[in-house]
């Protein structure tokens, strides 16, 4: 064992290829690691997806991890299969990040939020790279449905977005201020009360106005989804791309559902996907999507836990409980209530205050 090591306590192993192995394991360690000061070691990691091993967005989420924690680290190369890291203790201040790629900024974002919220002082993050990625929430779903979301658990933030970026240049920009967190409350959303709306928004960046994508994509939902308004909006940057998104507003909570433009896909297709989605969220009686879930079991179990309803539970949702139970003292629990509406229930057993 290297002499670093010798004074550190006892680390925990974690299997990468676990579950659906993929780059959630890793953030969630690096996150749960930082708050409990608990060093891991990481094997094969993300031996489930097609590219294994870190990635632009996972190496920078342990380099930014490891800033932030004066971390002792091994491994931390792209295409590392291995990774250990053992924090020392989390600064607050006001940080800077690039991920020097399309990479997702808010995947960084949402591995560094945790440690950086439990802090004494407020913190400030900077981060640039990819705003609006596939199979990771976009810029527009942190700030009007992930964010809002934590204001009920107490959890204060400001959210911008600077610059949209899109793969493949990127180039975009977030920025966030977290406050301490001071009053942590529990989360009780299993019931999320009345519809009282449905809108639509729509953006293109650097894309001709002549196709009127975003135009086509709002008129598509509007045919599907009867829409109580439909609004255009404005992206700066200098990537190029398509972003649609529909919040559903229920008395209780606000759930977006976001699409990205795809090449070789009508701006048709693209909303008629969407809506679909929206329709399934809406005939279920369910106030949090199958994304919202697995984002909300770490905050909750840091907090006081709490309850909500979700439409799915996805092995993503699964590998993402079994992680946190690993670091911290709670029990985590989905139960069936019918075929698309679950109840979770995050129990903590010495509550936080
Ligand atoms: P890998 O490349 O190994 O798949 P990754 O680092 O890209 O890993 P995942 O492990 O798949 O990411 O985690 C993706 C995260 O993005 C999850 O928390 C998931 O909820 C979120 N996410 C994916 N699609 C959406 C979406 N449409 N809306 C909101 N959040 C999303």
């Amino acid at each position: 064992m290297n002499k670093a090591l010798a004074n550190m306590p006892a680390t925990i192993q974690i299997d990468g290829s676990q579950g659906e192995g993929g780059g959630q394991i890793l953030r969630t360690a690096l996150a749960l690691s930082m708050i409990t000061g608990q060093a891991f070691e990481l094997i094969n990691i993300r031996a489930g997806r097609k590219k294994s091993g870190l990635m632009r967005q996972h190496l920078v989420c342990v380099q930014a991890s490891q800033h932030i924690s004066q971390a002792y680290v091994e491994g931390a190369e792209l295409h590392s299969q291995r990774l250990y890291f053992a924090p020392q203790h989390v600064q607050s201040g006001k940080y800077q990040f690039q991920i020097g790629s399309a990479g997702s900024t808010t995947l960084v974002l949402q591995t560094l939020l945790p440690a950086l919220l439990l802090q004494d002082g407020a913190s400030e993050l900077t981060i640039t790279g990819g705003t609006h990625n596939p199979l990771a929430p976009t810029a527009d779903f942190i700030e009007h449905c992930f964010l809002p979301t934590l204001t009920k658990i107490g959890i204060e933030t400001e959210f911008k977005l600077n610059k949209a970026g899109f793969f493949p240049i990127g180039a975009g920009e977030i920025q966030i201020k977290i406050q301490p967190w001071q009053h942590r409350n529990k989360l009780n959303l299993l019931d999320r009360g009345a519809l009282q709306g449905t809108e639509a928004f729509a953006a293109v960046l650097n894309l001709s106005e002549e196709a009127q994508i975003a135009q086509r994509e709002l008129a598509t939902l509007n045919k599907r989804l009867k829409l109580d308004t439909q609004q255009l909006f404005h992206l700066n940057g200098i990537s190029q791309g398509n972003t649609v998104y529909v919040k559903v507003e229920h008395q209780q909570h606000i759930q977006l559902f976001t699409a990205l433009g795809e090449m070789r896909k009508s701006a048709e297709q693209i909303a008629n996907r969407l809506a679909e989605q929206v329709k399934q969220y809406i005939a279920s009686q369910a106030a949090v999507d199958e994304y919202l879930t697995d984002q909300l079991l770490l905050p909750l179990a840091l907090g006081q836990g709490g309850e909500f309803t979700a439409q799915c539970i996805s092995e993503h949702t699964h590998t993402q409980a079994s992680m946190i139970e690993k670091f911290i003292d709670c029990e985590i629990e989905f139960i069936e209530l019918n075929k698309n509406l679950f109840q979770v229930t995050v129990k903590v057993k010495e509550a936080h205050s």
